[in-house]
């Protein structure tokens, strides 16, 4: 027999598994030495009251054994290399395509600009320590993609598009810990998700796929008949060239040039809206005394979070990726730019919290702004990138920042807190970085915030720009059956950059179901 229960504990009754299983065993009314099985299925953080509780949510198998959960792994063939599919991109859409197309036995051929993601790892030193970014190697660039060096958090609102759960358990398969199957917002963090990464590289190359790094793609190989265009392979910058049945286009948010190349040769792209804004740090035993009333927090608990979310002049203005115990990371692409975004580790025990707080960009916008057509919002964010940079007196990394309640009362900070962004800052206006129809939303929203959130609105919290790489400016369209770029057959745009994903989850489920619709319609009949 099997019963669901669910069980309201202490954090530290609920991080003792003797414990959880004697209080699931007296609640269905077993003796402590029945023969039964006790599984968590959920686990979540309840802070309503003075004094979180953990909600546990507990299977109990009573004369009958839990059900037996076959690997994915397990499912996966032994490629055939006459059925070639490239994918553009090892960032989580490339990566998790690559694997679902190996359930069919079709061999996928990842190409990533950027390094392994060892390798990667002395590119990132250097852009926080010499301010150095290397075009093909940075936060955004490299195998495992933008999702690597993060805060791994892999919570996500795409119920309808796939099997989260599949996502988790694949992780899961390949070195994460079990309990992001149970928690409720689960994460991994930086330190462990590399290794994640390796080993799915590791299980994609011995089914008979292949991953080539520095393997940078600026050319499309397009057959052109009459008025259809097939996509026949791609060209890498070095000459190499690789022919395919099918190709994955999953280049991130980030990939300028790609659209830009995509631009040149005629297929498709549309603009899309977006947001932009800056990041917000606050100490983390600040948010903890806000979020559970208590500082420090109980060793149970993990660093708290906030989600907040509001309207400012008919735009959203919303906390976005989170980062609890976390650090802010320079996360741009090219020199000439500044970008900041979050990372944390698996145990989120920085004493900072920081969080993107941003915009809604539409198109009226950045026309405003003078920029137009295609790529009149990748201008526009590009725009704010660059004047970031230009805060700088000697080209480095350093960040625009104010402290908070500075920003919202339009006074330069004549000093700053201590902070998490390893290559310091500038103090400055941010409203000298931000376009007025970014500023003045993000000033109302946070005075709306901190009526939602008592304590939010301090001067221990600090404002660092700019946060502008949220989601793709532009959009690759596709029919929404096949998947299939609406002109160009061939071509399966995916993940964040083709403007379908945003974050690590929802863009390793449309990398899934992209793989999924080319095993359908590419090799239906062999
Ligand atoms: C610092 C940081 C922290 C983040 N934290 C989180 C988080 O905690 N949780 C979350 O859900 N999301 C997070 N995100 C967002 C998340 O990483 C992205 O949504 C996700 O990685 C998108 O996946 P993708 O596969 O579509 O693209 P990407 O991950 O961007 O991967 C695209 C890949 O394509 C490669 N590429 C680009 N152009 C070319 C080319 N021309 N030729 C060959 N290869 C190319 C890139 O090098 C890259 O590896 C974070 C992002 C950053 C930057």
């Amino acid at each position: 027999m099997q019963q669901r229960i669910e069980l309201p504990l202490t954090p530290t009754q609920a991080a003792d598994p003797a414990f959880v299983r004697q209080c699931a065993l007296d609640h269905v009314g077993l003796e402590s030495n029945a023969e039964a099985s006790v599984r968590i299925v959920r686990r979540s953080i309840d802070a309503r009251s003075r004094m979180p509780r953990m909600r546990l949510l507990v299977d109990v198998y009573h004369g009958e054994e839990p059900p037996l959960e076959g690997r994915f792994v397990d499912q996966m063939k032994q490629a055939d290399p006459r059925k070639r599919v490239v994918i553009v991109g090892a960032g989580p859409a490339g990566y998790f395509a690559a694997l679902e197309l190996l359930e069919y036995g079709i061999t996928p051929i990842v190409l990533e600009r950027g390094k392994d993601v060892r390798a990667r790892r002395r590119d990132l030193r250097s852009i926080q320590q010499d301010g150095v970014v290397d075009q093909h190697s940075n936060y955004c660039y490299g195998e495992g993609g933008a999702g690597t060096y993060s805060d791994g958090k892999l919570y996500t609102r795409s119920h309808k598009r796939g099997s989260i759960e599949k996502v988790l358990r694949l992780l899961v398969e390949h070195g994460a810990t079990s309990d992001i199957l149970v928690d409720a917002h689960p994460h991994i963090g930086s330190n462990k998700l590399w290794k994640v990464v390796q080993e799915i590289r590791e299980t994609i190359i011995s089914h008979g796929g292949e991953v080539h790094f520095g393997a940078f793609v600026n050319g499309f190989i397009v057959d052109r008949h009459a008025d259809t265009k097939t996509l026949r392979g791609i060209r890498c910058a070095d000459g190499r060239e690789f022919h395919a049945d099918a190709t994955i286009l999953a280049t991130g948010h980030s990939a300028r040039d790609i659209f830009a190349r995509c631009m040149r040769d005629g297929i498709t792209i549309e603009a899309k809206p977006f947001a932009l804004g800056v990041r917000i740090e606050h100490p983390q035993s600040l948010i903890d005394e806000i979020q559970y009333h208590q500082s420090p927090r109980d060793i149970n608990l993990p660093a708290s979070a906030y989600s907040l979310v509001c309207q400012a002049d008919g735009r959203g203005v919303f906390s976005f990726c989170m980062c609890p115990g976390g650090l802010i990371v320079p996360a741009a692409t090219s020199p000439g730019e500044i970008v900041v975004n979050g990372m944390s580790m698996s145990r989120r025990d920085s004493p900072f919290a920081n969080s993107g707080t941003v915009v809604a960009v539409e198109e009226q916008d950045w026309q405003t702004m003078g920029h137009g057509g295609v790529f009149g919002g990748l201008e526009f964010q590009a725009h704010v990138e660059r004047t970031a940079f230009a805060c700088n007196d000697d080209g480095s990394q350093r960040a625009p920042a104010q402290r908070l309640v500075d920003y919202i009362e339009g006074n330069v900070s004549s000093s700053l807190p201590r902070t998490s962004y390893i290559p310091g800052h500038v103090s400055i206006d941010m409203a000298e970085v931000l376009p007025a129809v970014i500023d003045e939303r993000l000033r109302s929203g946070i005075r709306q915030f901190a009526s939602q959130m008592r304590g939010y609105l301090t001067n221990e919290a600090v404002v660092v720009g700019v946060e502008s790489r949220t989601s793709s400016p532009v959009r690759i369209p596709r029919n929404k059956e096949t998947y299939e770029h609406v002109e160009v057959r061939r071509l399966y745009p995916s993940g964040e950059g083709a403007g379908y994903a945003g974050g690590i989850v929802s863009a390793a489920l449309d990398g899934q179901n992209v793989a999924k619709a080319i095993a359908a319609h590419v090799f239906a009949s062999s």
